[in-house]
């Protein structure tokens, strides 16, 4: 762990709401010991202590991203999916193409490209949700993962899929999306949980219990089994849910009652659980989901790709609901960034609501705090004394923020073209200058272009 003392920042967003949302003028130097922040406020460098200069820099806890498939980092733009919705583009593009990434290599590449992609645009913490998981497949992608996110010392939340039965869209049989059966899963997620899952509130390392999607993935009654596996092992659990108004379709046609009304009947909902999404919830859902706890990741600029809507984020605000941010895949969001996300997430409401809807503090909250609500992970997400040193700095002096009037507004304002400085997770840099070192950024690309060139010809495009 680095000790080091970050001096002299224009401004430090906490994570925190409303008034806590910065801290005050001339007291924003953030001492970090042990990988946490010991001390905030005006401070004076110790004898010997190393001394980060954010003059010109705003600081802000490192992204905390709740829903993401790291394996469609090869995946993007394809031309099959490009102008389809949803059900579509999961036949065209990730279903499609899973059958790639039976070779650990190219899956390794891109975990690798997705996780330095999110890196740089501050982001300390990534949920991934894996659903390519088949019965014999020749590598174990929660190892990959993990020993991905340790290489350029990021916190991983693996979230491990599953299905028991194949969707219609499937079209094509294949090894790589055949059914897991039910007691296989069990058996590896128990394994799974002992040797990665850290339970500490700052953990690097946690599993979850992810089917892809209740309505389709799993059956209602395997739903409940699940859910109970996860609580026996203390997991948290997570899902797609009502991405598209097709989810409300189905679960009324099946099962004669709202997506919401359905998870909750099997035990699909509390504070442990989150859901990617939730784009269509009726006003008795959205009250059932706030008052059961049950978080969101709102993934506005997968949602605008696919032509999917405009979740009710707003709303669940305002009944005090746990709305988080996610990327999700980079096949439906090819700008798989944070910086890029929270941008969107603050034009997307106040398009549908006005321009009250949602202020740039809200969205950052949503982004730091508030993804590490819905992961569990209270010792992160907001800079406060005590909390892990997971921290951010971005570039006033970038041209998207030259003559920008209020500082603390830059990460949501400029978006991607705002410049990445630095970036810490528990007081290590893992970010300096804007680079990650020790990454070959120039090898990365050619690897990216030789394995999209391979995609190509083995699946097509
Ligand atoms: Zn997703």
């Amino acid at each position: 762990m680095s000790d080091c003392l970050i001096q002299h920042a224009t401004v430090v967003l906490t994570g925190l709401s409303d008034e806590q949302a910065r801290l005050p003028k001339g007291q924003c130097d953030v001492r970090v010991r042990q990988g946490k922040i010991a001390a905030i406020g005006a401070l004076t460098a110790e004898p010997g202590e190393v001394v980060y200069d954010a003059t010109d820099r705003v600081l802000a806890p490192g992204w905390v991203n709740t829903h993401h498939h790291l394996f469609q980092s090869l995946l993007k733009g394809l031309p099959a999916g490009l102008n389809a919705r949803l059900a579509d583009w999961l036949a065209a593009v990730p279903v499609r193409h899973r059958r790639a990434f039976d070779h650990e290599a190219l899956f390794r590449l891109a975990v690798r490209l997705g996780l330095s992609e999110l890196l740089l645009s501050g982001c300390t913490t990534v949920a991934d949700h894996q659903y390519h998981h088949y019965p014999d497949m020749p590598f174990d992608p929660t190892a990959v993962v993990f020993d991905e996110a340790n290489k350029l010392g990021m916190r991983m939340v693996v979230c491990r899929g599953l299905a028991t039965q194949v969707r219609q869209i499937d079209a094509t049989p294949s090894p790589q999306i055949a059914p897991e059966p039910l007691d296989l899963f069990f058996r590896r997620v128990s394994e799974d949980a002992a040797r990665f899952n850290d339970v500490a509130p700052d953990a690097m390392r946690r599993v979850v219990v992810a089917p892809t999607t209740p309505n389709w993935s799993v059956k209602p009654q395997e739903l409940r089994d699940i859910a109970r596996f996860a609580r026996s092992l203390s997991l948290r659990m997570h899902s797609h849910l009502s991405e598209t108004a097709d989810y409300g379709r189905h679960t009324a046609e099946v099962h004669g009652c709202t997506p919401l009304a359905f998870v909750e009947r099997h035990e699909w909902v509390g504070p442990d659980v989150w859901f990617a999404h939730l784009v269509w919830m009726d006003e008795t859902e959205q009250r059932l989901l706030v008052q059961s706890g049950t978080g969101m990741a709102h993934c506005p600029q997968c949602n605008a790709r696919l032509g999917s809507g405009t979740a009710p984020v707003v709303e669940l605000l305002r009944l005090g609901g746990k709305v988080s941010l996610g990327v999700d895949g980079a096949a439906s969001n090819e700008a798989a960034d944070m910086l890029s996300e929270v941008h969107m997430a603050f034009l997307m409401h106040r398009l549908r609501h006005g321009p009250q809807a949602l202020s740039t503090d809200q969205v950052v909250r949503m982004a730091t705090a508030g993804g590490a609500e819905v992961l569990g992970l209270p010792g992160i997400g907001s800079i406060e004394i005590g909390q892990a040193a997971d921290l951010a700095s971005y570039r006033l002096d970038s041209a998207a923020a030259l003559g920008l009037h209020d500082p603390g507004s830059a990460p949501v304002l400029c978006g991607r073209a705002l410049h990445t400085d630095t970036v810490w997770v528990a007081g290590n840099p893992v970010v300096r200058g804007g680079d990650i070192p020790g990454l070959d950024r120039i090898r990365l690309a050619a690897h990216a272009r030789e394995a999209v060139q391979y995609i190509v010809q083995t699946v097509g495009g």
